[in-house]
């Protein structure tokens, strides 16, 4: 079987642009004993995947140069040497950023998909639901009456968490770039969405729609919104940093806000998390979120670009915030 791949040509400095990859031809064995070979559906591109093309070690390893990168992909079984997997199963993996390929059938992790599509257990149901769940339960224990500002809400993490802090029954006000990324947001049921591209002044701008200020903020843009945000929590709010994307393409780190004096004075908890160190929340998450589904209490929204040479332009329109809801490649 043939295959196209993704591979990193250079670590990046600022922005990714196009030639920092290149989409090679790969020829997929037959799956070998206990293997399988599988034709990808959906990739992922995320975020967090700039920081692997740093060239630097965090909390997870640089992606090689030259070799086809590592990410989330839903694909469908070609051919079976494993006893778990048949032909026509859909299977989870972390082969993305290519078109098909051939891996130990333990590696992958087999995806009911009678009731929901398979690019949901990239976005929804998968490690994107999970971080909005993670933030809002774990990190800020979102209660019933409190008002949550989300921020990148028209994102992915961000809509389904705004959705389901509506479930868990806050207020919820939500930022996002641009008119029609507001209208959306009105449209899943957010009580106050603001568009930070058309405001010079952040914090008053939420202050305009929660006069007493917000319990909590659900952190994922950083810079200024982080900096906004301490104005506007209350006394004892609390901060879920799940990410900071504002400052990914930065070279050097950015200026440290000036007003951290409100962590003391307003007894703010801020804590940061990465989703994989709880993944042990999974039961109850899927409980929730089956729950709130049934209900008809979540609707996720999907950007979806097709073929794989459009991988890497999925992943810098993260940058440029060309999605509303999961940014998905479909194969
Ligand atoms: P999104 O779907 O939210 O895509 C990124 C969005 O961020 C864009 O659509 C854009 O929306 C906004 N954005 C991009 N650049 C800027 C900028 N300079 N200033 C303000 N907003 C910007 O991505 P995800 O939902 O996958 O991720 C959201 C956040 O969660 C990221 O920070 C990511 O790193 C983090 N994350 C953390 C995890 C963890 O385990 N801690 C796991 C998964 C994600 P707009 O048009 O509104 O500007």
């Amino acid at each position: 079987m043939k295959s196209r791949e993704i591979h990193l040509n250079e670590y990046l400095k600022g922005a990714p642009k196009p030639e920092n990859y290149s989409v090679v031809d790969a020829d997929i064995p037959s799956p070998g004993d206990g293997e399988v070979t599988v034709k990808n559906l959906f990739i992922s591109v995320d975020p967090y995947m700039r920081g692997r093309m740093s060239g630097i070690k965090t909390y997870i390893d640089p992606f090689p140069l030259g070799q086809v990168m590592e990410g989330g992909s839903v694909g469908e079984v070609v051919e079976s040497n494993f006893d778990g997997l048949k032909p026509g199963d859909h299977v989870m993996s972390m082969f993305g950023w290519r078109e098909a390929y051939c891996a130990p059938g333990k590696a992958l992790m087999k995806i009911d998909t009678s009731i929901l599509p398979p690019q949901a257990f990239l976005g929804v149901a998968g490690l994107t639901g999970m971080t909005a769940y993670v933030g809002l339960k774990r990190m800020i224990d979102l209660k019933e009456g409190e008002t949550l500002w989300m921020s990148a809400g028209a994102g992915a993490v961000g809509s389904v968490g705004a959705q389901f802090a509506k479930a868990m029954g806050a207020t919820v006000i939500a930022t996002a770039g641009g008119a029609d990324k507001c209208e959306y947001l009105k449209s899943i049921g957010v009580d106050h969405a603001i568009d930070y591209k058309n405001t010079d002044n952040l914090a008053a701008a939420i202050r305009d729609v929660a006069p007493k200020g917000v319990d909590a903020y659900f952190e994922n843009v950083g810079g200024n919104h982080f900096t906004a945000a301490l104005e506007v929590l209350k006394p004892k709010g609390r901060i879920a940093a799940c990410g900071m994307i504002q400052n990914y393409n930065n070279a050097t780190p950015s200026t440290i806000t000036d007003n951290l004096t409100y962590i003391v004075g307003k007894s703010l908890k801020i804590q940061g998390f990465i989703v994989s160190d709880h993944l042990d929340i999974q039961p109850e998450f899927i409980k929730d979120l089956t729950a709130w589904m049934m209900a008809g209490k979540i609707n996720p929204a999907e950007t979806i670009l097709e073929g794989i040479e459009k991988a890497p332009e999925a992943f810098t329109g993260l940058f440029e915030g060309r999605n509303t809801g999961k940014m998905l490649v479909k194969i």
